[in-house]
């Protein structure tokens, strides 16, 4: 049997989070939450006569997007009239960008479970605007909500470089990150605002003709991403090897059935009668702008995860952990910049501070607490002021109560006992009042040093200094033999 390779192209739409639409004034609201039609003026209703105005904000953070992707920012930029008949696009055409989109050319590094990485090349970066929504109602009948018409919508189009569903999982999670971290984009794929289409084909291995292509909508999610291009990958292998042909269309993707179906066979570019919008003026883009944007741009997680790794010698694991959030990475950053120990801070945060936030429920900008008081917190145990177990309550109670670590430690009496007189006679009292045990530890029963340990801390609340405890146990205990 023939053996093939499958190619796969992503075309991402992100709706862009503006304050106002792509062309008029009209808020951008939540397209879940929001009333219908509570955010709609005659521009994006489609009413005759009214004139679209570019939004400043939106091309900035279109830049952002397309610079962020290594993309050649094009100066000169032309929209486009794509014309179609729906009734959730009241103008019977929607502004888009072709011929002369806004970047070109740009890659995205992805890491592949082998440990290595792969570039996928993206094709091209480009505006548009964003449709209504339709409700079919199962009476009959359809409900249209044009809150979300002309909200500013990002196309990024990738080559056809990805060769499997965890590939096309790894690219999508990749760009839903960076979309977070340029503050573009919510990454709310359950709402909508989110949509990743792939294009599938298949071609018998080492051939470099392109097969036929198929190309998937109504992905939620990017397990349904992944599932559903392997599902087409196999499908596609299936009608090749029953010698039929693949047929150009585009697929549904039935999530809980988890399989794909024929939704309609695909138009060509002719169809739309693409031209020029005669509405908009040509939108020109110099340099300075670029350059402003460029140097604006956050640092994105590649950089920071290296960052973490070659300056703060963090773990690929810890460092990626880190850097995967912007705001918790931000919030890494600061605490590094107050404090000094980098990976301690790193450990505090990863171990202890996100299982206490995953109990509250919390998100890292929701806790009571700053990154100079976590720095104070490890401060306290650095300087042996109290030992890591104690410092674990102290954590807690910290973000139960807004308070300092410092403030805790003196209100409670935490402060960790160090006066090795103070440990040594408690000591001596615990083996006085144990000659059983004692004996039994002399004989070979090691691990009754663990009782002795547990009762110096029993008898001090937890707060004697272990390795004080330890030393001047194994002292006593050795006197003894
Ligand atoms: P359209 O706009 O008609 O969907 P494009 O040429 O812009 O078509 O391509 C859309 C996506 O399809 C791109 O991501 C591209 O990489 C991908 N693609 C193109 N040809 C193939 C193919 N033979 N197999 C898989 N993906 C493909
Ligand atoms: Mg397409
Ligand atoms: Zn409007």
């Amino acid at each position: 049997m023939t053996k093939y390779e499958a190619v796969i192209g992503l075309e991402i739409h992100a709706e862009l989070m503006t304050n106002s639409k792509m062309f008029c004034g009209c808020r951008v609201v939540d397209s879940v939450e929001a009333p219908p039609n509570t955010a709609v003026c005659p521009v994006c209703s489609g009413m005759p006569g009214m004139l679209p105005v570019i939004n400043r904000r939106a091309i900035e953070y279109a830049m952002r997007v397309a610079l962020a992707l290594n993309c050649q920012i094009q100066h000169h930029n032309i929209f486009a009239r794509k014309n179609y008949f729906y009734p959730d696009l009241p103008k019977a055409y929607q502004i888009s960008q072709y011929e002369l989109p806004l970047g070109l050319r740009g890659w995205l590094e992805i890491e592949l479970p082998s440990g290595t990485t792969k570039r996928i090349r993206i094709r091209r970066v480009h505006i548009e605007e964003d449709t209504g929504k339709l409700t079919h109602l199962d009476e009959g009948g359809s409900l249209v909500d044009y809150n979300r018409s002309g909200v500013p919508l990002l196309e990024i189009v990738s080559e056809p470089d990805i060769s499997s569903g965890d590939e096309a999982r790894a690219y999508a999670t990749k760009i839903r990150q960076i979309l977070r971290y340029l503050g573009v984009n919510s990454g709310d794929m359950e709402k909508g605002v989110l949509r990743v289409e792939p294009n599938i084909s298949i071609h018998p291995e080492g051939s470099h003709e392109y097969g036929t292509r198929t190309e998937l909508k109504n992905l939620n999610s990017l397990r349904s991403l992944a599932d559903g291009s392997d599902f087409e990958i196999a499908r596609q292998t299936d009608v090749l090897n029953a010698g039929k042909q693949v047929v150009q269309e585009t697929r549904g993707w039935h999530d809980t059935r988890r399989v794909t179906f024929s939704q309609r066979v695909k138009e060509e570019a002719e169809d739309y009668r693409y031209l020029a919008e005669p509405d908009l003026p040509p939108l020109y883009i110099d340099d300075a702008w670029i350059q402003q944007t460029q140097a604006a741009l956050p640092e994105l997680p590649d950089v920071k995860i290296e960052r973490y790794k070659a300056e703060y010698s963090l773990s690929d694991y810890d460092a990626r952990v880190l850097a995967e959030d912007r705001v918790v990475a931000e919030w890494f950053d600061t605490a590094v910049a107050a404090g000094s120990q980098p990976k301690l801070l790193a450990n505090w945060i990863i171990n202890e501070l996100f299982r206490l936030m995953n109990e509250h429920k919390q998100n890292i900008d929701q806790i009571q607490m700053t990154p100079a008081d976590l720095v104070e917190l490890v401060d306290l145990v650095e300087k042996q002021t109290i030992n890591n177990n104690t410092a674990k309550d102290v954590l807690a109670e910290m973000l139960n109560s807004g308070q300092s670590a410092a403030k805790i430690v003196a209100a409670k009496g935490l402060a960790q006992i160090s006066d090795e007189s103070a440990i040594a006679d408690i000591i001596a009292r615990i083996i006085a009042s144990n000659p059983d045990k004692v004996t039994a530890y002399l004989d070979g029963r090691d691990k009754l040093r663990g009782f002795f340990v547990g009762q110096v801390m029993r008898e001090t609340q937890g707060k004697a200094n272990p390795t004080l405890v330890n030393r001047l146990l194994d002292t006593q205990l050795a006197a003894l033999r």
